[in-house]
């Protein structure tokens, strides 16, 4: 059986339908490499990157050199660097003499010379070279993308979601440890610009070559990081945002520069509603781009790509089917979503994707919420069930860099959808997402820790709820009987103590009942049962 790889602007993997990897039911070493937190990876603390790359278009080839500065936490000889073929990693320094270094796949294990005390920091340089992998359907499927524009000018980005970022540079390719800050600098052909995270902090002009340096001083995870090179244009503006004056910069191809200046009045309204509802962008230092690239799009972090052919909806669809998904630019909404749940708060392993993308594909809805009012933005997030397929269950396979289900998107939307109706009071609900944003402000998280966050944050014991959506495909189902004034009615299709009260319709308005797996009755003059539509349930008359 084949699965259909979905990254982050997805939703796409159902609308293209990619079946792009097999699925795994046995798991490698190399999956382990990757995938956990080896003892090699374990005893170090990351603090520092700086990544300083040659590209070169005319021969798909980067080189360069990856210096990795990082913290002892238990004094060790080992440590490993991940770096995918057919790329290579060619030299490894430490204070300029070389280190020993083995290579088992994809993972380099580098001999340290020297050994530091707990607390101290250490610093290597991991050179490297070759053709690197190329996208075959970015982002999901990706790597680099040699593409061309109108013009025929080179038009080149990255995009590694879940491949990982050591497809095209050598890195701790886990997303437990975010590097604390770093310096990106970029070599190519002159007539040509690079955007990569940050801000730009110089731009060196040598001969035919250009090279640009962009600082992130924020924690980044490893899949964040891109290079976007084109023959681009530069707009901006400031925006008033909740943490003071915030950068909004574009960079788009030249020719695109006027429909950009109109399609990119989303940004700001984007901005204005995730700060409503997620607090502050939590990246105010590193400022806020949207930078166009030759593929869909994906929530690079401070420099968001743009690929939506500057039209409405996903590539000018709208994946609700109810009309309000065209109300917007989905990967300006989608992907921007991302910097409050992906960039924020980071998955710990990849198993817990629905962090990121659960939430994101959920503030779609909250931003038509924000300029359309409650009712448009329950019909969309409801009009996307249609897209869930309850194939397998949200939460993927531990420590393997194993994602679950696609489900993730709009089943994880339901889910906070229905949990925002249990809370049943706007405020609050409002107060806990930025709540959950300021609690776990610029950290990686494991699923439980949102769970129980949230079981605490709503005083209820949410570990059925959790356990029905993110660890199970049965989609719980009301069982209903009306005879004789009665109401008759029971869980089914439900993990162990799954009790999620709903709404019905009683006289005219909407009251609780509290349904479980043992048959209740109560008086009941309607002749129909009407339950709330916000609840993700399946309702049968039995
Ligand atoms: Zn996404």
């Amino acid at each position: 059986m084949k699965r259909t790889l979905l990254i982050c602007g997805l939703c796409l993997g159902l609308v293209v339908n990619a079946q792009l990897l097999q699925e795994k039911s046995t798991f490698t070493r190399q999956d382990t490499l990757r995938g956990s937190i080896t003892p090699e990876r374990e005893w170090w603390d990351l603090t520092y990157y700086h990544l300083d790359i040659e590209v070169e278009p005319d021969e798909q080839f980067i080189k360069g050199v990856n210096t990795i500065q990082f913290k002892v936490l238990t004094p060790k000889k080992v440590l490993q660097i991940d770096l995918q073929e057919p790329m290579n990693i060619t030299k490894v320094t430490q204070n300029e003499q070389t280190c020993a270094f083995k290579r088992e796949g994809n993972a380099y294990f580098i001999t340290l010379n020297t050994t530091k005390e707990q607390g101290a920091l250490q610093t290597i340089k991991v050179y490297y070279q070759g053709h690197p992998r190329v996208a075959k359907m970015a982002p999901w499927d990706g790597g680099f993308s040699w593409k061309k524009d109108q013009n025929g000018k080179h038009f080149i980005a990255t995009s590694c979601q879940g491949l990982g970022a050591s497809v095209w540079w050598p890195n701790k390719d886990h997303m437990y440890d975010e590097v604390d800050s770093m310096l990106i600098s970029v070599t190519h052909p002159k007539g040509l610009m690079n955007v990569s995270n940050g801000r730009l902090r110089s731009l060196e002009k040598a001969g035919e070559q250009v090279t640009s340096h962009w600082f992130v001083s924020n924690p980044i995870n490893n899949y964040g990081v891109n290079v976007n090179i084109g023959d681009y244009v530069h707009f901006s503006e400031v925006y008033n945002g909740e943490k003071g004056p915030l950068d909004m910069d574009y960079w788009v191809l030249s020719y695109n520069l006027e429909k950009a200046k109109q399609q990119f009045k989303d940004a700001p309204k984007m901005m204005e509603a995730f700060e409503h509802w997620f607090g502050p962008y939590p990246f105010y230092e590193d400022s806020f781009k949207l930078v166009e690239v030759p593929y869909l799009g994906m929530e690079h972090q401070s420099s968001v790509t743009y690929g939506n052919q500057y039209k409405k909806g996903y590539l000018g669809r709208d994946l609700s089917g109810t009309g309000w998904g065209l109300k917007f630019d989905f990967i300006i909404i989608h992907e921007a979503g991302h910097e409050w749940f992906a960039n924020n708060i980071t998955n710990i392993d990849i198993a817990d994707m629905w962090i990121h993308e659960g939430f994101t594909a959920y503030s779609e809805n909250l931003f038509l919420d924000y300029y359309y009012g409650k009712k448009a933005a329950a019909d969309y997030v409801i009009g996307t069930r249609k897209n869930i397929q309850n194939d397998k269950p949200i939460i993927g396979s531990y420590n393997v860099n194993q994602e679950g289900s696609s489900d993730m998107y709009y089943k994880g939307a339901n889910m906070l959808h229905t949990l925002r109706q249990l809370v049943d009071d706007d405020d609050k609900w409002r107060t806990i997402l930025r709540d959950l944003n300021s609690t776990f402000y610029h950290k990686t998280v494991s699923s439980k820790q949102i769970e129980n966050f949230l079981s605490e944050a709503t005083q209820m014991n949410l570990k059925p709820f959790f356990n029905q959506y993110l660890r199970s495909t049965e989609i719980p189902t009301l069982e209903y009987k009306i005879e004789n004034g009665q109401l008759k009615f029971r869980y089914v299709n439900h993990v162990s103590g799954f009790d999620m009260p709903i709404k019905i319709e009683i006289d005219g308005t909407y009251k609780w009942i509290k349904p479980t797996a043992k048959w209740q009755t109560m008086p009941f003059s309607s002749q129909t049962l009407k339950v709330d539509r916000n609840f993700y349930i399946n309702v049968t008359s039995v």
